[in-house]
């Protein structure tokens, strides 16, 4: 959508009306747009995730104040909100509407990180926290922050030299607890024995071995690495 199209377009809705949007959110409709309107690329799973106002510049009330829809997301086969300070919201059903990347660009940054690793070797965990609490509490045997790929609902951890990577996202948040995937890459399976002491030892809460790889959809004896992809 052009800048002129959406500023002559855009609208707030309301339950049974609309009426202007306020000109923050038509100006961060804009910025969105211009920046990111038409990029596409694929995701896990069978469908990409592609940014875009799609010809619609309609702003909405949600629980964290107005937003728009900008993103369809093909993992989670959704629609993802934009807020108006760049934040992106989503909560699909009985799970609570919560930020999910503190911007575009981060989301992109975690996006770029996961295609670079995800055909090493990896082993999957999923942690269960209560409400709102990070899983990680000990970072000592991580590897290093990737501050600008970290958002509120996922954390990476990355050592360029040693290629082992560390990654903790929320991936559901029923009403009692929040559930995580961990999943600790290496290029070699020797460096992927290293995962349960490190993923063990970096949290104190209820820690898994998964029963299913989103990354290679498939399922996985408990403790196992999936290795790398061959061909790739
Ligand atoms: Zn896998």
């Amino acid at each position: 959508m052009a800048a002129t199209d959406i500023r002559s377009m855009a609208v707030l809705r309301l339950d049974d009306r609309t009426e202007p949007a306020p000109s923050e959110l038509v100006e961060a409709m804009v910025r969105f747009e211009v920046r990111y309107g038409g990029l596409w690329y694929p995701a896990v799973g069978p469908n990409g995730m592609e940014y875009g106002l799609d010809g619609d510049a309609t702003v909405h009330r949600s629980p964290l104040g107005l937003a728009f829809t900008g993103i369809m997301d093909g993992a989670r086969t959704s629609g993802i909100d934009i807020l108006a300070d760049g934040q992106t919201a989503w909560g699909p059903g009985r799970w609570s509407y919560r930020v999910i990347d503190r911007s575009v660009d981060q989301r992109l940054e975690s996006h770029a990180l996961l295609v670079a690793v995800s055909d090493w070797c990896h082993r999957t965990f999923t942690c269960y926290t209560p409400r709102d609490v990070n899983p990680v509490v000990d970072e000592r045997r991580l590897p290093q922050p990737v501050s600008e790929a970290t958002s509120p609902t996922e954390f990476w951890w990355l050592d360029d030299d040693a290629d082992i990577a560390v990654q903790a996202r929320l991936s559901a948040w029923p009403p009692e607890r929040d559930e995580w995937t961990l999943r600790y890459f290496a290029r070699t399976p020797a460096q992927a024995a290293e995962a349960n002491p490190t993923v063990f030892g970096a949290t104190v809460h209820e820690t898994v071995p998964a029963l299913w790889c989103t990354l290679c959809s498939q399922l996985i004896e408990p403790g196992r690495t999936c290795h790398r992809k061959r061909g790739r």
